[in-house]
């Protein structure tokens, strides 16, 4: 097994009702934070966002995209990580090349953390919790409590280009019955993770960093999925967006300019328009293809 993989594992302790996800971003974390010009503990805090996002999507079911946003009062006023059901992500953080902070306390003082599930059918679900508790795993903890009434822990690392994540649920009762065996395994295995080094969630193997974290439980790991970076910009998204401006201010800014440029924040990628291109695909309004 690859130890610089970008992957996402599930696994289960077979003698307790106790779950997990473990992840590893190498290629796509890179990929991501080479994109800007981030002050490195900027880049380590957006590495931890993907890392948590990624987490997320394999813990919580939905088929769709999940995005995970905090607007601080700070020196970063927006920072965001998406992930989507096949576990390709994206991620920036807008105005963030002159911050000096140096970690999340400092970067992201007073806000709030906006976890949203957008599925591809169905409504919108978003969740709200205050940017506290010194770290994003802290942070995230307690939208766990609020929401899954589950107890979740999570452990989260970035070292400005490779990041690692590992996340502890317990599950409801199936296993074990007992109240105080079910807490007492739980503290177990919490108290074990907790000793997890960043180095280890950066460089070891899944299945080894398991076995070594957990010596003496029986640990299920099921199949690796891949995680990469794609972003989901596109032509017929850039279009989609000029065309909602409406047709008043469309031509104004047509009289001004032939083209139309637009820069994805996420890629960098560069679309330009012109008026022709709008009267075209509106033409082809009915068939447009559904990206
Ligand atoms: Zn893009």
């Amino acid at each position: 097994m690859s130890v610089t993989a970008d992957v996402a594992s599930k696994f289960v302790f077979e003698e307790a009702d106790i779950r997990g996800e473990i992840i590893h971003l190498d290629q796509s974390s890179a990929e991501i934070l080479e994109l800007h010009q981030y002050p490195p503990a900027v880049a380590r805090l957006l590495g931890e966002f993907l890392a948590a996002v990624v987490l997320l999507s394999t813990t919580i079911k939905f088929d769709g995209r999940m995005i995970l946003q905090a607007q601080g009062s700070g020196e970063i006023p927006l920072l965001m990580a998406e992930c989507n059901s096949e576990l390709e992500i994206r991620g920036i953080a807008r105005g963030a090349a002159e911050a000096s902070g140096q970690d999340f306390a400092s970067l992201l003082p007073g806000g709030t953390l906006a976890i949203t599930i957008e599925p591809r059918n169905g409504q919108r679900y978003q969740g709200i919790v205050p940017l506290e508790g010194g770290n994003l795993a802290a942070c995230l903890e307690h939208y766990f409590e609020n929401s899954e009434q589950l107890a979740t822990r999570l452990w989260l690392t970035c070292d400005g280009s490779s990041a690692g994540g590992l996340l502890l649920q317990q599950l409801p009762a199936q296993l074990v019955s007992d109240t105080t065996q079910r807490s007492q395994q739980w503290e177990h295995v919490y108290i074990l993770a907790d000793t997890v080094m960043d180095q280890e969630l950066l460089r070891s193997g899944q299945e080894l960093l398991l076995a070594h974290l957990f010596p003496e439980d029986p640990i299920k790991l099921l199949p690796q999925r891949s995680v990469k970076f794609q972003c989901s910009c596109s032509e017929q998204r850039c279009l989609d967006a000029l065309a909602s401006l409406g047709s008043v201010e469309l031509e104004e800014l047509f009289a001004e300019q032939e083209i139309i440029t637009m820069d994805c924040e996420f890629c960098n990628q560069q679309y330009g328009f012109k008026a022709s291109d709008l009267a075209a695909s509106e033409d082809n309004d009915p068939a447009r293809s559904q990206h």
